[in-house]
């Protein structure tokens, strides 16, 4: 992609209205535009490091055999009514012109919608189990958003759901999500703590979560700071400056210190146990013949707020510094001196290699203003073609997250990229 062609432009300054750190680097660089409070768009640079987050989702979920849908992002009345979550808070409301009430509400979860299709193909113990899931725009009517896409109102999330015949079976499944869940996270470049949570408005039984440490997170945790055992602030028992009771396999107690550190919640998992099943008449007929109902869990990762997440925990004052998998492209090249011919060349070999360059081929940009930008953006690798390289047959290397810069000879470029 060569940067003189793309429609959007870095800003110098970050918005005024925006806090958030992750906001103020999208927006500068160009990822996001904010359309209204919590509401944003996902530009061309932004779009691509979704894509490839959504992508690492998909290979992982497909791997615990999650089979992917697309469910409606209008949800009627009569979904949720069953359950008694029509009424919410959360919800955005949608009614036609003429109509008098709201018929629909704005999708801000989906386990009514999928129980209800899955009644119409569930009957027996042998079509059990299985687990389903979108990658969906979401909206939630949500009282703070001043945390840019930590907290949309409108926001993209993983959903996958599981339903099996017995608690066990769902324990089992939900073991592999949680190993899935952590792939997903470490190859996103993100470290989770597995961290032990109330079920909130949507689930009384206990959940977990795969939260950030950071500063700007909205969720408190106390951890132990040798295990890692972490439970949310909200229901546990552990005390800041205490030490840690978890058992370790030996039997011997931890004992490491226990720190209260606040977090991002990246990403979710519970147990649903039959509630949803026994509401919208979702059952099955066991081996002996008798009805029962299905047992369903649910897990979500915030796509949008991984995203956010990992500009959170991985920039600097110059801007973003994108982990290798998930950067939008991997290479930026930069041109100066108005050596195009060489510089094209460069661009022409690499991007047929199958290597993702961004190219600076803009004529008008100071050299400040081009490294500056390639320091916002955050691709992982910069690589310059200069008069002063060029007298080496060489370009400059330079990697995001390092201060060094090396000449490679032009000839071992394709090798070494
Ligand atoms: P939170 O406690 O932060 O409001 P939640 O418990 O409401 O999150 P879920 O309903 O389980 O979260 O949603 C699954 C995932 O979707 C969350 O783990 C989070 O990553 C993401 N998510 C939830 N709400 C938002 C939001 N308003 N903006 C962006 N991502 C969100
Ligand atoms: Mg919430």
């Amino acid at each position: 992609m060569r940067l003189s062609q793309l429609f959007t432009k870095t800003l110098r300054e970050a918005p005024t209205d925006e806090v958030a750190v992750n906001a103020r680097f999208l927006t500068r660089g160009g990822f996001v535009f904010k359309n209204s409070a919590g509401v944003y768009s996902f530009l061309p640079l932004g779009w691509r490091v979704m894509e490839k987050i959504s992508k690492i989702v998909r290979e992982e979920i497909n791997a615990i055999d999650g089979q992917e849908l697309f469910m409606p992002a209008l949800v009627e009345k009569k979904y949720m009514e069953p359950t008694a979550r029509w009424d919410l808070d959360v919800g955005f409301f949608a009614k036609g012109k003429d109509d008098k009430e709201a018929s629909f509400v704005l999708g801000w979860s989906h386990e009514e919608v999928l129980t209800v299709i899955a009644a119409k193909y569930i009957n027996s113990y042998r079509d059990l189990p299985f687990a389903a899931y979108q990658i969906q725009t979401k909206f939630r009517n949500e009282a703070r958003a001043k945390s840019g896409l930590l907290r949309g109102r409108e926001f993209m999330m993983k959903d996958l759901y599981s339903f099996h015949t017995n608690e066990k079976d769902l324990e089992g499944y939900y073991e592999k999500v949680k190993e899935s869940y952590f792939r997903i996270f470490e190859r996103c470049g993100l470290k989770v703590i597995y961290t032990l949570a109330s079920g909130g408005v949507f689930t009384d039984k206990f959940t977990n979560e795969f939260q950030v440490l950071s500063e700007v997170g909205e969720d408190t945790i106390l951890m132990c700071l040798k295990c890692e055992y972490a439970e949310n602030a909200e229901i546990s028992k552990l005390k800041k400056a205490g030490t840690c009771p978890t058992r370790l396999p030996d039997g011997q107690e931890c004992s490491g210190d226990i720190a209260e550190k606040n977090s991002i919640e990246v990403g979710n998992i519970f147990n649903q146990g039959t509630k949803y099943s026994d509401n919208l008449g979702l059952s099955f007929i066991d081996e002996s013949g008798v009805k029962n109902s299905v047992w369903m869990a649910a897990y979500g990762i915030g796509i949008s707020r991984l995203m956010a997440a990992v500009v959170e925990v991985s920039n600097d004052k110059q801007g973003i510094i994108w982990p290798e998998n998930i950067a939008p492209f991997r290479i930026h090249l930069i041109v100066l001196d108005d050596r195009k011919e060489e510089s094209e060349k460069v661009y022409n070999e690499l991007t047929q290699k199958g290597v993702e360059v961004l190219y600076d081929d803009r004529n008008d940009e100071t050299v400040g203003e081009k490294f500056a930008d390639a320091d916002l953006i955050g691709c992982p690798i910069r690589v310059v073609v200069s008069n002063k390289t060029l007298d080496k047959d060489s370009v400059e290397i330079k990697r995001r997250s390092e201060k060094e810069t090396e000449l490679i000879k032009l000839e071992d470029l394709k090798k070494r990229l």
